[in-house]
């Protein structure tokens, strides 16, 4: 089945909301399909804010000097400079809309909000709504779409692939007409000239992650296949302290806690971080992360402990409500026992390389939020940036989408076809290479990196590439094979980018260059290569 629209959204979180609102306002007929319900995402999950200069003391060259600060000499500062000078419009579009940020005690309308502070950042500047503020913003944005005429939303739908006009020998430069989405037991041709990538981020390629399940990178994957460029893979962002529990996935302790007291001990008792910097617990959020990653390895543990017992009981259970109760739930109680912790992938700097109006280097294709490397970030991304990116490109993307559009009604498009392939019972195999790889990538790919550990990763990666790629095609397209695909080759460019990059820089430590170098000062961009299907660095 065949459905045509003037632009396809993959994704329903901050990005792909934002581009869908910017394109539909301007008539565009819209669909957005999402792989799970509407809200699920990394969007909803965003606790602390969205940064953005608001305060008569704050300007935008103090927020764009600590967001080139962060990126540690690779921010396109370009790039930095339109998304901190649109953040207050954005910020102001979406109060206007409805959204309700925690105002100051003495705010006499909703543009009054309260600025918090958060590491990194010069001048208070982040916006919040509470300590939810990402779930609001998706409420703010769902009413909008909803409200607004043109827009088809399509829940449960898998993007398989995207639809190339080279692969089904069309004429004319190669381009993208839209995406296979697996909907309802069947493959649907959704076509349309304009298709964006808003797929989140990919932190589920790791053991451990912030990230809920639906980030397995497969917007990153996609483009990759359909051979658009992708850079900066090397830089993931992990967060020092995620709970470690078998039931519990993905749930953050927040830094907030060990700036009130909380600190870090092994299983032994002993207390590590003093060990590793005269800042101890209150260290940079990486160079606690490798420290706590450095203590697991040497010690063989699968965890250490954040001991909380130093903050005042009544101020805790006011303070970090929500964490206490989570913790409750799973027998822990923190007043008593340590929290079990474990540093966990947070977020993905790198991803599809777009320009300023988020068209990726193929034609009709283009990317927005986590799926995307803008250049905002750089070698290491400032707290509550990517909300802001999310907007700012979102919309922008959404209004060069519907610009000016080549038509795709006329073209023909083939159904999807499974020729002979079966269903896959074996689902054990799925899962099996699934765990395999998120264990190669945590291990040897993680906060720590070597060329040893990087030549043991890609080894077992490409194995798992290999099994896949024959495995693909003699089953009937699943969501579990689909990102079991995805995950494999997001890790694969995730290794070929670190280990092109013979430096030690922002959010990429490797042992063998534990230096910055000059001469290393440039983005690591990948492409696929044609005859060998294998990723290799562009020159
Ligand atoms: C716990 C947590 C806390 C965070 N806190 C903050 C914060 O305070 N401030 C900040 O700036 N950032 C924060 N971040 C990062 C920020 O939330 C994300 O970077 C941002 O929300 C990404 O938005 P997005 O629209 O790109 O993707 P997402 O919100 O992740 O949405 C991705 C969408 O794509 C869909 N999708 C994925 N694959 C497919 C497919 N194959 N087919 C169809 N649909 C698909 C998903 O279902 C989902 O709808 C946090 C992240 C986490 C995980």
């Amino acid at each position: 089945m065949r459905q045509d629209y003037d632009a396809l959204v993959l994704g329903s979180g901050i990005a792909g909301l934002s581009f869908a609102l910017a394109a539909a306002r301007r008539g565009a007929r819209v669909a957005i399909a999402t792989k799970m319900a509407v809200p699920e995402g990394s969007s909803r999950y965003a606790q602390g804010g969205v940064a953005s200069v608001w305060s008569q003391d704050d300007s935008f060259d103090f927020h764009a000097a600590d967001t080139t600060s962060a990126g540690a000499g690779l921010c396109h500062g370009e790039v930095v400079d339109l998304v901190v000078r649109e953040g207050p419009d954005r910020i102001r579009e979406l109060i206007d809309l409805g959204a309700r940020f925690t105002l100051r005690d003495d705010a006499s309308d909703a543009y009054d909000v309260d600025l918090g502070l958060e590491g990194g950042h010069s001048h208070r500047r982040i916006i919040h709504a509470v300590d939810a503020t990402g779930s609001e913003m998706m409420r703010t944005l769902l009413e909008a779409v909803a409200a607004t005429p043109g827009i088809t939303v399509f829940e449960d739908a898998f993007a398989i692939d995207l639809l190339q006009s080279a692969k089904f020998g069309l004429p004319g430069p190669d381009r993208c007409l839209g995406a296979y989405v697996l909907r309802e037991g069947g493959v649907e041709v959704l076509a349309a000239p304009a298709t964006l990538l808003a797929t989140g981020g990919a932190g589920k390629v790791y053991v451990y992650t912030s990230n809920p399940d639906v980030a397995t990178g497969d917007g990153i994957a996609m483009a990759y296949r359909a051979g658009a460029r992708i850079g900066n893979m090397e830089f993931i962002q992990f967060h020092p302290t995620c709970l470690y529990h078998p039931l519990a996935k993905s749930f953050l302790i927040t830094e907030a806690l060990r700036g009130e007291g909380a600190v870090l001990r092994r299983p032994d008792g002993y207390r590590f971080m003093p060990d590793y910097d005269e800042r101890a617990e209150l260290a940079p959020r990486d160079i606690v992360a490798r420290a706590i990653d450095r203590e697991m390895k040497s010690h063989g543990l699968d965890h250490v402990e954040l001991d909380v017992s130093a903050i005042d009981k009544a101020f805790l259970f006011e303070r970090f409500p929500n964490i206490v109760a989570r913790c409750r739930e799973l027998g822990i109680d923190p007043v008593r026992t340590p929290i079990p912790v474990v540093p966990a992938a947070h977020y993905s700097c790198g991803g599809v390389v777009t320009d300023a109006s988020g068209r990726s280097s193929l034609s009709g294709l283009y990317a927005a939020g986590e799926t995307a490397m803008t250049g905002l970030h750089g070698a290491n991304r400032l707290a509550s940036n990517s909300l802001l990116e999310a907007l700012v490109f979102g919309r922008r993307a959404g209004l060069a989408a519907v610009e000016k559009q080549q038509k795709v009604t006329d073209l023909l498009i083939p159904e999807w076809n499974s020729g002979p392939a079966c269903s896959t019972e074996e689902e054990i195999l799925i899962k099996h290479t699934w765990d395999e790889i998120r264990q190669v990538m945590w291990n040897y790919v993680g906060i720590v990196r070597s060329n040893d550990r990087l030549a043991r990763a890609r080894a077992r990666i490409e194995l798992a590439q290999e099994e896949i790629g024959r495995d693909y095609w003699n089953f009937l397209p699943t969501r579990d094979l689909g990102e079991l695909r995805n995950i494999a080759t997001v890790a694969g460019l995730i290794v070929e980018a670190a280990a092109s990059r013979l430096e030690s820089r922002g959010l990429h430590f490797t042992r063998d260059y534990p230096a910055t170098e000059t001469a290393c000062q440039h983005d690591t961009i990948l492409v696929r290569d044609p005859f060998t299907g294998r990723p290799r660095l562009e020159t």
